[in-house]
């Protein structure tokens, strides 16, 4: 039988995606779109990517 998932159980998940579990800055999903050159062909991606204070300067140039 599955386990029912409790709310407090949803709210933490949730909570768990929202903020950097290695800085411990709120994340905040922005839409970018990424080069990369594989193969020696440029390859774009683009989609929701989140950013907190680890990767913000990477993603922001
Ligand atoms: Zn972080």
């Amino acid at each position: 039988m599955a386990k029912k998932q409790t709310f407090a159980d949803k709210a933490s998940k949730k909570n768990k995606s929202h903020y950097c579990p290695v800085c411990e800055a709120e994340i905040t999903h922005i839409r970018v779109v990424q080069a990369n050159k594989r193969n020696g062909n440029w390859r774009f991606s683009n989609g929701p990517v989140g950013v907190c204070k680890c990767n913000e300067a990477e993603v922001y140039g």
